[in-house]
């Protein structure tokens, strides 16, 4: 398991890498295009496993230490949860985290807020989150999920929050602090955030969900994930960040681009490719 990986420097900002482990799915569960183009441009059968990497981003600078999503500590198996463990390795131990910024709230983003007895994982954070993201997942009663699923996620979300209670911050769009800002990108759930670093001229878009499988949707950017709050608004939102940063050489983070999820985009003829670095 790979723990800390090359650190990239924006402005008065250090970027690094932490796994949280690696989470197996496979393209049978997108949509937006016939499981036989899925599978061709996928270049896998729909029943193969896929191996996804589960990525949080430590922004370290100006007196913070801000991680960029927290994991999914003991509930979705043996292959992630590494997130604290990795922190520790490093010598940033999870008491020492200042700001858990969420990109969104889901299993592998926000489950990690706690660990297995239900203590703050990271219990100095303030927890910085997106008001429509919020409400969505913690705010509803139960009974106003959509279904299972749903409503397994808001009950954990409802767990992962609760004792954080004093500590959290929601957000809209704009700049958090400053170099560091919140953009709502919404479709993969309601309010699901990029968030960009800014400074020295350059400038790294943490872009979270936006993109689960880049050897899919990098270059059939309408094929969404199946489990989307809205997949047609998940795939405007991917367009036009696609579009973003391609055009304006913005580097790129992913939470499920290959550890250690850094690249850029290019866009070429229409379509869309991955440098990573
Ligand atoms: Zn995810």
């Amino acid at each position: 398991m790979p723990d800390t990986s090359a650190t990239i420097t924006i402005g008065d900002y250090t970027i690094t890498t932490f796994s949280d482990g690696i989470f197996t799915t496979s393209v049978d569960l997108m949509i937006g295009a016939d499981k036989e183009t899925i599978q061709r441009i996928s270049g896998k059968k729909l029943d193969e496993p896929v191996k996804l990497s589960v990525n949080a981003f430590l922004v370290e600078g100006r007196g913070v230490r801000a991680l960029v999503d927290a994991g999914t500590s003991d509930t979705l198996g043996p292959d992630m949860g590494f997130l604290p463990e990795n922190l520790r390795k490093a010598g940033k131990p999870p008491e020492s985290i200042t700001h858990v910024l969420l990109t969104h709230i889901h299993p592998d983003h926000s489950n990690g807020l706690i660990d297995s007895t239900g203590a703050p994982s990271f219990p100095n954070a303030e927890v910085v989150v997106q008001e429509d993201e919020i409400k969505f997942w913690v705010d509803r009663d139960l009974s106003q999920g959509a279904n299972d699923r749903v409503r397994w996620n808001m009950g954990n979300a409802k767990k992962a929050f609760a004792p954080y209670a004093k500590q959290i911050t929601r957000i809209g769009d704009g700049e958090f602090m400053p170099g560091i800002i919140a953009m709502k990108s919404p479709g993969h759930t309601p309010g699901h955030t990029c968030w960009t670093i800014e400074g020295g001229g350059k400038s790294l878009m943490i872009w979270g969900d936006t993109v689960h499988m880049s050897f899919l949707q990098l270059e059939r950017p309408e094929c969404a994930w199946g489990y989307d709050f809205d997949p047609a608004m998940s795939v405007r939102s991917r367009i036009a960040v696609l579009d973003q940063v391609s055009a304006d050489a913005t580097r790129i983070a992913g939470m499920h681009l290959d550890f250690p999820g850094f690249g850029f985009i290019k866009k070429r003829a229409g379509r869309y490719f991955i440098e990573e670095e």
